[in-house]
């Protein structure tokens, strides 16, 4: 594990360049951070009365939690090299509990192991049979020797799983997977979002089964997701805090609405941008043996027509071993929502009761919490952009681009020393 970062405060020279940041979540204190190691004097304004963005803390039963983002893709380095540079390295987690689940109207099954948001790599492998049926697989199968033309004018990652794969598969296996990590239905979301590498690997390979099992190759090995011991939102306070280290004038409650004269960097949604979505995640603590043996695994994505509202539930404590030693033998479920469930605490446990297959008791504790995702933005006005609405979700893709913008940033606005010393 690294050392802990310098904590003496760094104050620019009043010459130094001055940018304002708005927004203070993961891509606005990363970018705060970089300008002003580079030398910059930065001023971030938040609206919220704290940092961090959808990156929160909640407490259950005592317990600290995640209550926004819970873990982040180990694709790319970017997550990483940040956490080993605060001094987070040693508190990486990876995720237990065995499999995901699948709950369907028949029944819950295993996710099928070898596939990429739930198109399957082997589309007659025993797991996706059970998943979808004989008739769904071998549909699925065709996919092998039709021409690889078919399909290869999808804009949407449903348009082409239909059209390669069949509906089968579309419905029972991509639309609950795309639901859960994006919560989005697969016809609305863009190739170029979900895996911009897909159709030029399909042109490649002939098929798209072979498209996802040499996606699935080129990924890292072991877990494709990870987080941090004691929750993700330690990333954003120790951002915060090595953002006051070096200098970053941070302010909260400051909401802007129009955007200031001087050097800007937009890491929030643009003023006056559309709406996104609304997803509400319920979190209960439970205390019954029935969940004991974590009878489904890591947790379940939930198929159209099972008779649940939710879109996903996570069994925590069956999934995260720090959160398992923290509650001490009680559970604790995570279940996520689009929009604003009606009494979502009654109701999430009616759904994990229906998931589990058994009458969960009353809970020992509970929060709701309401998040407002930023809708993707593509109208460039020349402001400096970094965050969600840019980046695309998810950290993986948000602190890659930040660090990105900043390198840009930096790069751009360096004083032309060397010039002037060759023309003197
Ligand atoms: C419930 C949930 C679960 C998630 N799970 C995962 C996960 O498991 N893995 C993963 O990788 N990602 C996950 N994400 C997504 C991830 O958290 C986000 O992609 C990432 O945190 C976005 O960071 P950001 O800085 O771009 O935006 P935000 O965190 O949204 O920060 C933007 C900030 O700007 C502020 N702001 C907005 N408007 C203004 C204004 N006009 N003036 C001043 N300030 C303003 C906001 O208050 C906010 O603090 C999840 C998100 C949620 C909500």
């Amino acid at each position: 594990m690294s050392s802990p970062r310098d904590t003496r405060v760094e104050t620019p020279p009043a010459e130094a360049p001055a940018t304002t940041v708005i927004g203070g979540g993961i891509a606005g204190l990363l970018v705060a951070l970089r300008l002003a190691e580079g030398g910059h004097r930065v001023t971030l304004l938040e609206a919220a009365d704290r940092l961090g963005g959808q990156l929160a803390p909640q407490r259950l039963a005592g317990v600290e939690l995640d209550a926004g983002a819970e873990s982040f893709a180990t694709r790319g380095t970017a997550v990483t090299a940040l956490l080993t540079e605060l001094g987070l390295d040693g508190d990486v987690v990876i995720p237990g509990g065995g499999t995901a689940w699948l709950h369907r109207a028949r029944g819950a099954v295993p996710l099928p192991a070898a596939g990429v948001l739930g198109i399957p790599a082997h589309p007659l492998a025993p797991d996706v049979v059970r998943a979808i049926g004989l008739a769904g697989a071998w549909r699925a199968r065709l996919d092998a020797v039709l021409p690889r033309r078919v399909g290869g004018d999808a804009t949407t990652l449903g348009e082409l799983v239909e059209a390669r794969m069949g509906r089968a598969v579309l419905d029972a296996l991509v639309t609950p997977v795309v639901r859960g990590v994006y919560s989005r239905e697969p016809g609305d979301l863009p190739l170029a979002v979900a895996a911009p590498t897909l159709l030029d690997r399909l042109r490649q390979h002939g098929s798209l089964a072979a498209a996802v099992a040499g996606l699935r190759a080129n990924a890292p090995a072991g877990s494709l997701v990870a987080s941090l011991r004691g929750g993700m939102f330690r990333l954003a306070a120790a951002l915060a805090d090595a953002c006051r280290a070096s200098g970053v004038d941070l302010r909260t409650g400051v909401r802007v609405d129009a955007l200031p004269p001087g050097r800007v960097v937009l890491a929030a949604p643009a003023p006056g941008a559309a709406p996104g979505r609304t997803v509400t995640v319920v979190t209960l603590v439970v205390r019954t043996p029935l969940l004991d043996g974590a009878p489904r695994g890591s947790g379940v994505l939930v198929a159209p027509g099972g008779g649940v509202e939710a879109r996903a539930l996570t069994h925590l404590t069956a999934k995260w071993d720090w959160i398992a030693d923290a509650f001490e033998g009680a559970h604790a479920l995570r279940l996520s929502y689009d929009g604003v469930p009606t009494d979502a605490v009654a109701q999430a446990r009616r759904d994990a009761s229906t998931i589990f297959g058994v009458d969960l008791p009353d809970p020992l504790d509970s929060a709701v919490r309401t998040w407002h995702r930023p809708a993707p933005e593509t109208h460039d006005d020349g402001t400096l952009r970094t965050g969600e609405p840019v980046a695309g979700s998810g950290l993986a893709a948000v602190v890659a681009h930040a660090e990105s913008l900043a390198a840009a940033i930096l790069t751009d606005s360096r004083p032309a020393a060397t010039g002037e010393r060759m023309d003197g």
